[in-house]
């Protein structure tokens, strides 16, 4: 098989596809695989391949998501996608936390994962923490900043001077997790099943949250 020089015009490269295309019908014969649309996860964008099956599943493999449904209508791709997401954010950040908590010498009670629109991570008094399940889009580095910040919260239930001091003594990089969910908040809020502008600021969090205690 000829390399394609770089020189090499449109109409030359379509002549290529369309004898390659003849030469390997099996690598195009799909039109079942239609690459529709990136998704976002642990801070990376990744392919999301579309496939025509009767039950609607999602997988993750060598980089790349590929989504089986009878149809892709948008109210049968969200709980497809948010039910994936909901459960990898609950596996990991228990991960996390287990890890964190140890290290920091601190013991929790409970870890839950939940569709909160106005705060990240929050821990009550009884040691129970939870999470914003968007927070598994991004990248690992942030949700170990935030996962210190709700266990330090079992040691100190403010954001004093002793809190920050153990949060920086865990995480001295805070800084640049706590600008990343400043610049990127409104893209862990986009909703899952539709690439379309108008839609990407249906579900934002609210004005008064901008300002999260992060
Ligand atoms: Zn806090």
């Amino acid at each position: 098989m000829q390399d394609i020089d770089i020189n090499t015009t449109i109409s030359e490269v379509s002549l290529f596809i369309e004898k390659l295309q003849a030469d390997m019908p099996e690598v195009f014969k799909s039109g079942k695989k239609t690459p529709l649309k990136k998704l976002l996860y642990m801070g990376k964008l990744y392919d999301v391949n579309l496939n025509r099956g009767e039950q609607s599943c999602i997988t993750f493999n060598d980089d790349t998501f590929t989504l089986t449904a009878p149809n892709f209508r948008q109210h049968n791709l969200k709980p497809v996608i948010e039910g994936w997401m909901k459960t990898r954010a609950q596996k990991t950040i228990e991960e996390k936390v287990k890890h964190w908590a140890e290290k920091m010498e601190l013991e929790f009670n409970k870890v839950s994962v939940k569709d909160q629109k106005s705060l990240w991570g929050s821990c009550s008094h009884k040691g129970n923490l939870n999470f914003c399940w968007r927070i598994i889009k991004a990248p690992g580095e942030v949700l170990d900043y935030l996962v210190i910040h709700e266990l330090a919260h079992i040691k100190y239930l403010n954001h004093g001077e002793e809190f920050w001091q153990l949060v920086n003594s865990h995480c001295p990089e805070n800084k640049k997790s706590r600008k990343w969910l400043n610049q990127y908040k409104e893209r862990l809020f986009v909703n899952e099943d539709s690439n379309d502008e108008e839609n990407q600021n249906s579900d934002q969090p609210e004005q008064q949250s901008a300002n999260r205690n992060i």
